[in-house]
């Protein structure tokens, strides 16, 4: 090859590289000059991140970075509270699990309240939110809930209210988020129609096969078995522990108008009870407690445990003292009866309320040790009275007691 011709290749061969080089760099300035910073949830949307079912949504970039969704609407609150679980509008059954992340000042004593309202913002169902960490911050808390409650009859749509707790009560500090979601009304019934297979004897049950049909309410039907319902429960009654005949008739009276209003919520969607009046005893290291629950249903995963209660005034929040009985079922349960406890439920008959929670493995070793130094105090002759208006006026003993304040 000629001196010329070599120097001609190599010097093309050269600018091969040199435009394949400039293309690159070219290529790659460009690329990273045109990538947008990203600030907001529109503009994190619109470069394909993806997008949470949290409610207000979030966009999360390549990087983990979170942006929420500006809700414009009076009742957005996402500077101050984001739900995870459930979606909005997403068809919900009781228990739910409702989660998400909220301020240190949404709540107030690592807690706040949340109401479940059908269409007319009847309340269906409350429960608790319990913080998951430190909530003294000013950041966002991850929080959690179990929600039991009585789904509607003949209304679909309804709202997750999440109130800001309040202890002063003052009307400036009072805040809640509304999320819609959808409760499946009541008014029809799916049930199973058995058929026998063609030629096949009825009595085997292998020779029959079950359909699905939608059926509606029959109201005739529900009204012969409440009338049973209250039958059995005028033949129950004993009215020799009132102090009169008319307070006795009183009682009589506001407990059918109870079991009413009970059988109303309730018809056509009862739990499955697994028990009811179950007895347990528990050990607690020498010590055994003995105890009752009132009623044990299946749920999904589990067991919901319920404790009726008849008091008139509903609490909007249960106090540590108020949740010792149902977390002592809640070791029961799980140490005696080897069931799985879901839900925790006071149900306050007077308004057909459920008030539902579950206790913290932190809660639970703290309530062993307080039974177990009690006791050993109760064994020292150490139960000196401890009155307040407050317990006495709940308290059995308070006609008889000379430390009463009642
Ligand atoms: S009435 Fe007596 S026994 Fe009952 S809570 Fe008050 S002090 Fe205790």
């Amino acid at each position: 090859m000629k001196k010329n011709n070599i120097l001609l290749l190599i010097g093309g061969s050269a600018l091969v590289v040199f435009f394949a080089t400039a293309w690159y760099v070219a290529k790659n300035i460009s690329v990273r000059q045109s990538a947008p910073v990203v600030i907001s949830f529109e503009q994190c949307r619109a470069s394909g991140n993806r997008i949470t079912n949290s409610y207000p949504r979030e966009c999360i970039d390549a990087a983990g970075k979170r942006f929420i969704e500006q809700v414009r609407t009076a009742a957005g609150k996402s500077d101050v509270i984001v739900i995870d679980t459930p979606a909005i509008n997403q068809k919900i059954s009781s228990p739910v699990t409702v989660s998400g992340r909220a301020r240190g000042s949404w709540f107030f004593e690592a807690s706040f309240p949340i109401k479940l309202v059908d269409a007319e913002g009847k309340i269906l169902g409350t429960a608790i939110a319990q913080a998951q960490g430190d909530w003294m911050t000013t950041e966002f808390v991850p929080f959690t809930a179990l929600l039991a409650y009585t789904a509607p009859v003949g209304t679909d749509n309804g709202q997750l209210i999440f109130q800001r707790d309040n202890p002063s009560g003052l009307p400036e500090n009072e805040d809640d988020m509304r999320m819609p979601v959808y409760i499946a009304s009541t008014d029809e019934r799916v049930v199973k129609v058995y058929f026998g297979k063609a030629g096949a004897s009825e009595a085997d049950c292998g020779n029959v096969f079950a359909v699905e049909r939608t059926v509606p309410f029959t109201q005739a039907i529900a009204r012969a078995t409440l009338e049973e319902l209250l039958k059995m429960y005028e033949a129950s009654w004993i009215d020799e522990w009132y102090d009169s005949k008319e307070t006795a008739r009183r009682y009589l009276e506001k407990g059918r108008r109870i079991l009413e209003k009970f059988y109303e919520q309730h018809s056509g969607h009862w739990p499955t009870t697994k028990a009811i009046e179950q007895g347990f005893n528990l050990k607690m290291g020498d010590y055994t407690l003995k105890g009752k629950i009132d009623r044990i249903d299946e749920r999904d995963g589990g067991v919901e445990i319920v404790d009726y209660k008849t008091n008139e005034i509903v609490p909007t929040k249960l106090t540590a003292d108020q949740k010792e009985q149902l977390l002592i079922y809640q070791m029961a349960t799980e140490f005696v009866l080897h069931e799985n406890p879901v839900a925790l439920t006071y149900y306050y008959l007077t308004e057909n309320k459920p008030i539902s929670f579950k206790g913290t493995p932190e809660e639970l070793t703290a309530l062993r040790e307080r039974i177990t130094t009690t006791i050993v105090a109760i064994r020292r002759g150490d139960f000196a009275a401890d009155p307040s208006p407050q317990k006495c006026r709940q308290c059995d003993f308070k006609s008889i007691c000379p430390f009463s304040q009642a």
